[in-house]
Order: structure tokens, then C-alpha cells, then sequence
């Protein structure tokens, strides 16, 4: 039968490297969200829409195409067709993505294409964001809540960043909270722990203490 794995959890805590590497080691599929919310901002800021306006963004949110590949060795996102993989992960698109996915009319929208996503994985998947244990899939069979403290996340991030400076570090922490203070705060399916999330701290863990601790935790 398949399996539902959720994976939510504030930016920096791991959670695409964990999500990526368990699904490969159980043969399900994989699911980025945050790449869907990240390819529609971008197509929003490439075609001249306002993202402070979220009326504005709401009107058009229909518009882009956006699909997912879910093979978690090699996870692809692209909008209108062409790839956006290197696109969505510029300074740009991660300051702007807060507001567009903030909009409960590009939620609805995001959210039903990942169930259809979701129910179309045959083997099951593991579907990584930040509403996907308490609004996307709360039906899922095994929900996960990775935490961090804010330096460690910071510093994961920045070291994803190339040819990084200690001013680079400073700034990447303050983008992270304040990015994380706004997905926690919207109205619409904030980020948040389910109630019957496993809450896994990963500060003091490796990469490969948490995969191990997650496929544990499936194989129960
Ligand atoms: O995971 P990532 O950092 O790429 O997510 C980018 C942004 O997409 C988040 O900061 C958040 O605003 C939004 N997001 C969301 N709901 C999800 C996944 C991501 O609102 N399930």
C-alpha cells in the first residue's frame, strides 16, 4: 500500500536534504513545496505583477503552469513549461515568497495541485513544507515537525551560500527569521506543528542521524 510521509518545519532545519534522502531510500516519491510557492513568485516578479498587492496577485494566480517532477534523485520544478530550478532560489524570489504565499487564493490553488500530486504517487510520497501535516495532506500516515536552533539554521543556510563572508552569515540569519516570523503569522495555513506531529530536534543531529531517525520513524 502507499505511504504519506509529512515534513514540515521552519527553513534551514534540514528538511529538503531529510525529505529527498528518505524518500529515495524507501522508493517513494518526493514533493517540494516550497519550490511551488518559490516558481509562482518568480513567475509573478517576471511578469511585472505587484507582490505587495495581494489582490493583484490573486487575479492572476491562475495563470502559470506549474509542474513538479517528484523522483527525488532528481526533483525538477518548471513553470510555463521552461525549468525554473535555478531561478527560484535567487535572493529576489526567497524575499518575495512570504507575501505571494500568503495569499489564500495561490494556497488553494498550490495546495490542490499537491493533493492531486500526492494521490497520484503510487508508491506513496514524502511531501515537504509547512502546512502539509495540518492543511495539505492531515490525513498523512506519518507527520514529522524538524526544529532547529536559529544559529544552526542560519548557519546551514549560509553554507549552501558560495564564497560566504561573516556579514553574509549575519544577513542570512536576519532574511531566515524574518521570513520564518512572517510564514508563522499569515492568516491561511501558517507554518505549524500538527498535534500528532514527532516533533525531531535536529541542532545536535547530522544530516545522516535524522534521515535514519525519519525512515525509523515510517518503518514503526
Ligand atoms: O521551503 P522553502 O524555503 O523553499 O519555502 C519557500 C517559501 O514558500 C516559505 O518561506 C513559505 O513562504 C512558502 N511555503 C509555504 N507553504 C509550504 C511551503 C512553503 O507557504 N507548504
Amino acid at each position: 500500500e502507499s505511504v504519506i510521509v509529512a515534513i514540515d518545519g521552519p527553513s534551514g532545519t534540514g528538511k529538503s536534504s531529510t525529505s529527498k534522502a528518505v524518500a529515495a531510500e524507501l522508493g517513494l516519491s518526493y514533493l517540494d513545496t516550497g519550490a511551488q510557492y518559490r516558481a509562482i513568485t518568480w513567475w509573478m516578479l517576471t511578469n511585472g505583477v505587484d507582490v505587495d498587492d495581494p489582490a493583484a496577485v490573486a487575479t492572476v494566480c491562475d495563470k502559470p503552469v506549474i509542474a513538479s517532477g517528484t523522483d527525488p534523485l532528481a526533483p525538477t520544478i518548471s513553470v510555463d513549461g521552461a525549468d525554473a530550478s535555478g531561478p527560484i532560489r535567487t535572493r529576489d524570489v526567497t524575499s518575495k515568497v512570504s507575501a505571494v504565499s500568503a495569499v489564500p487564493e495561490v494556497r488553494a490553488r498550490i495546495t490542490e495541485l499537491q493533493r492531486t500530486i500526492a494521490g497520484a504517487a503510487e508508491k506513496g510520497i514524502v511531501v515537504e513544507g509547512r502546512d502539509i501535516g495540518t492543511t495539505v495532506l492531515p490525513g498523512a500516515d506519518l507527520k514529522i515537525f524538524l526544529t532547529a536552533s536559529p544559529e544552526a539554521r542560519a548557519a546551514r543556510r549560509s553554507g549552501e551560500l558560495k564564497g560566504k563572508e561573516a556579514s553574509d552569515v549575519e544577513s542570512t540569519r536576519e532574511a531566515l527569521i524574518k521570513r520564518d516570523a512572517a510564514d508563522s503569522s499569515r492568516k491561511t495555513s501558517p507554518l505549524a506543528k500538527a498535534d500528532d506531529a514527532v516533533e525531531v530536534d535536529t541542532t545536535d543531529l547530522t544530516l545522516k542521524q535524522v534521515i535514519e531517525c525519519v525512515v525509523a520513524l515510517v518503518e514503526e
